[in-house]
């Protein structure tokens, strides 16, 4: 079963309940807005992003709907799909869910990981 099929399956209620989804969720909110947030503008830092254009049409023109938690949700104007933009570059992602982990689990031998943080 994969991880985004267990919502559907359980329900939310109970798949948050069974894989206590909400304490990553509320970890990577707090994360997020520690780390990757200029305070000053209130937005995601320029040097952790990426813009993007529309990935199923690559097309560039677009606008914004909303934005929640710091991230904007933008609208194709060819196709209109509904996409984030700009993105966490690759690495950052990484890095948190990295540090996410030993939050989460502890600290493991089996995962021994080095970590820095670029400010
Ligand atoms: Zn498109």
């Amino acid at each position: 079963m994969r991880h985004d099929e267990g919502n559907l399956i359980l329900g939310t209620k109970k798949f948050q309940e069974k894989t206590k989804r909400w304490k990553v969720t509320l970890l990577q909110k707090k994360f997020i807005h520690d780390n990757f947030v200029d305070k000053k503008k209130l937005d995601l830092k320029k040097k952790i992003t990426l813009n993007r254009n529309c990935p199923n049409c690559k097309k560039s023109k677009n606008f914004l709907l909303f934005s929640k938690d710091f991230f904007k949700y933008k609208k194709c104007e060819k196709c209109s799909l509904v996409y984030v933009s700009p993105v966490l570059k690759e690495n950052e992602i990484i890095k948190m869910y990295k540090i996410l982990h030993i939050l989460i689990l502890g600290e493991n031998p089996i995962y021994k990981l080095n970590i820095s943080l670029s400010s």
